[in-house]
């Protein structure tokens, strides 16, 4: 740790302490099928909740089983999730993710994940084609309740604002930050209460700062 840790873990703490006084404690959503939050994470690139809930669930209409999703014709997978937009690019994407969690264990089942070290863990989901850190913290952190911190495009705004990463900071350099310099028990809602944050008041365009609870711990302020 450099000199400049404790003054950050501080800063961390006070960010963390007003978004649970401003927004309090996260609900906690359970996940009881990895697999499925793992393909829902990847429709949800790029595109909103809403057509990723629709293009997910036309999905899961669509084909009954992981295998049958896996064996189908690109192209029917594709039609599938049109709704979610990219749908050419996140079809291969999604039968090359399903075929890798098959041939891992002989079964659509990430469960054995939990066993293994976060790091780890993280490693294999990020080897999968179109999965990066994001992905890997979401599913680690909300279907395994690991340590890992997702870093996404709210959180990583509000985060260098608020000058808990440098400005320049990629989203990766965020999660190692926060990841870092906050105890793991923070980092289920602290991600939270940043994405309630940055959907509220810390806008990409037009940030509510004259009205915001946080105005006195921000840099960008
Ligand atoms: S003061 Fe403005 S930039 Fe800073 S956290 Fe609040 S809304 Fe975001």
């Amino acid at each position: 740790m450099t000199d400049a840790a404790p003054a950050l873990s501080a800063r961390i703490a006070a960010v963390h302490r007003r978004l649970l006084q401003v927004y309090g404690e996260p609900a906690r959503r359970g996940c009881s099928d990895p697999v499925g939050a793992l393909i829902q994470t990847i429709l949800s690139q790029n595109t909103s909740d809403v057509n990723t809930a629709r293009a997910y669930a036309s999905l899961r209409a669509a084909f009954p089983h992981w295998r049958a999703v896996m064996d189908a014709p690109t192209e029917a997978v594709a039609d599938a999730i049109r709704s979610g937009g990219l749908a050419n690019q996140k079809a291969p994407r999604i039968q090359a993710v399903l075929r890798r969690i098959y041939e891992a264990r002989g079964e659509f089942d990430l469960d054995w994940l939990a066993a293994l070290p976060v790091d780890e863990a993280r490693r294999w989901l990020v080897s999968l084609p179109g999965v990066g850190n994001k992905t890997a913290s979401i599913v680690l952190l909300f279907c395994f309740g690991r340590p890992a911190f997702p870093v996404d495009t709210h959180v990583h705004r509000v985060t260098r604002r608020l000058g808990l990463a440098p400005v320049a900071a990629s989203p990766d350099a965020v999660m190692r930050i926060i990841e870092a310099h906050a105890p793991p028990e923070w980092f289920y809602p602290l991600h939270l209460n940043l994405i309630r944050h940055g959907r509220q008041r810390c806008k990409a365009r037009n940030p509510r700062c004259n009205d915001c609870p946080l105005a006195d711990l921000c840099d960008f302020f």
